[in-house]
């Protein structure tokens, strides 16, 4: 299947990959949550890791399975593990590798759930230095000698910056630490996370995966690519045989099992047949996306637009060399005087809601909501205007959402 095209290759490989019974074309879905084993012998070598299979509906599930699969497969990794939702992802994996006296430099342009679960860490006595990835210079200078990883958003929101991938890659491999990339904006096909040597990929599959704002997961993937025998946070009884296992078998058992974000097999099922038509969907919303920011970068009632595609954007060369399409996300300013409420509502066919990476078109007041919690000042920092709203671009005939811009312009 290796060579085969991308979509191709998402729509064969349950078949191919992972062999459904009885010539199903889809893993089917079971909501048992024991297995029972007729050899005792059996459920002792499969506690052990001795034999493959499944004990309890809280560690694994056949629907999950044949999801981490494909997740892998895509991203041409060794292993996935997937879990109820993005947060749960990024929490049981931040909670299982680290440990209090450790140091993490992490991006300064967070989704904001994920800044808030930093805190948390810090009060659990992990280290953190926030910085400002667009440049590799800044990750350098706040390395310290207990450095234990970077954390980072490939494409960040709402105002798009764009990480130094490479550079940062090739540094924490010179370092010796852990590269952890949240690739939600841009998924497999959009972006190539090991070849920034990116160690774990980690995201919400609720976002562009999954496509059709039904269903929460989320997902982390190891590409390979970092050398966890070096990695002392790695407990004794997870150093196995197979070294490249390491960090999954400690995010899987400290995790997923202990701290039980699992999810759910009718989940992973949703999930895995929106993720057949990822490319396709991604493929439109970048290009209406491209679109959407080209006629509002000249409007007369809009300040600022923040798109990667754009040639003005501070990092367009780093989105034109990483990744295939610039992304659904944009975020614009209207010009003062006009109230981003009476503008939202003066929208008819773009829906305002806190969601992304859904086939429909939404849009948000930013600073009211997702950063409310912000002081004025921070907002400022991260560059986030009282003006701001943004984006998720879907797949709508482009024409449509030009128009209902018209019409909401027109109406100031
Ligand atoms: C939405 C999102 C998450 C969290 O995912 P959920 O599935 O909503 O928990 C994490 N990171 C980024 C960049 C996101 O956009």
């Amino acid at each position: 299947m290796k060579n085969k095209g991308f979509t191709t290759r998402l729509v064969h490989a349950d078949r191919m990959v992972n062999s459904p019974e009885n010539g199903a074309v889809h893993q089917a879905t079971t909501n048992s949550v024991l297995f029972e084993f007729k050899e005792a012998q059996d459920i002792v070598d499969v506690f052990q890791g001795k034999k493959a299979g499944h004990v309890y509906g809280r560690s694994s599930t056949a629907s999950n399975v044949a999801l981490q699969n494909i997740l892998n497969h895509i991203e041409d990794g060794v292993g996935a593990i997937t879990f109820a939702t993005g947060m749960a992802a990024i929490t049981a994996t931040m909670l299982s590798l680290f440990k209090a006296g450790d140091h993490i430099i992490v991006s300064h342009f967070l989704f904001g759930n994920t800044r808030s679960l930093i805190e948390t860490m810090e009060s659990l006595g992990i280290e953190i230095s926030y910085v400002d990835v667009t440049d590799v210079i800044n990750v350098k200078s706040a390395l310290k000698i207990n450095t234990k990883a970077v954390y980072l958003e490939t494409i960040a929101n709402p105002v798009t910056q764009v990480a130094d991938l490479r550079a940062i890659g090739q540094l924490c491999q010179a370092e010796n630490i852990l590269f952890l990339v949240d690739n939600t904006m841009t998924p497999a096909n959009m972006f190539n996370a090991k070849s920034v040597l990116a160690s774990l990929t980690i995201g919400s599959l609720t976002k562009y995966i999954a496509g059709h704002g039904n269903v929460l997961g989320g997902v982390v993937v190891d590409t390979g690519v970092f050398d966890w025998e070096s990695f002392e946070n790695i407990l004794p009884i997870y150093r196995g045989t197979d070294i490249a296992q390491w960090g999954l078998t400690q995010i899987k058992k400290r995790g997923l099992r202990d701290m039980g974000a699992t999810l759910s097999p009718t989940s992973a099922h949703a999930i895995s047949v929106g993720l057949e038509t990822l490319a396709l969907r991604t493929n439109k919303i970048c290009e209406n996306a491209m679109r959407l920011a080209s006629y509002l970068h000249g409007h007369e009632h809009v300040a600022a637009v923040y798109y990667p595609g754009l040639a003005d954007h501070p990092q367009h060369f780093l989105a034109r060399e990483h990744f295939k399409g610039y992304g659904g996300i944009l975020s614009f300013d209207l010009t003062d005087g006009i109230d981003p409420i009476a503008f939202l509502n003066a929208l008819n066919l773009v829906i305002c809601a806190t969601h992304l990476g859904d086939t429909r078109t939404l849009a948000l007041p930013v600073a009211s909501t997702i950063y409310f919690e912000c002081t004025a000042e921070q907002r400022h920092e991260m560059n986030v205007s009282d003006n701001m709203i943004r984006m998720s671009i879907g797949i709508e005939d482009v024409d449509d959402l030009v128009a209902d811009f018209e019409q909401a312009f027109a109406q100031f």
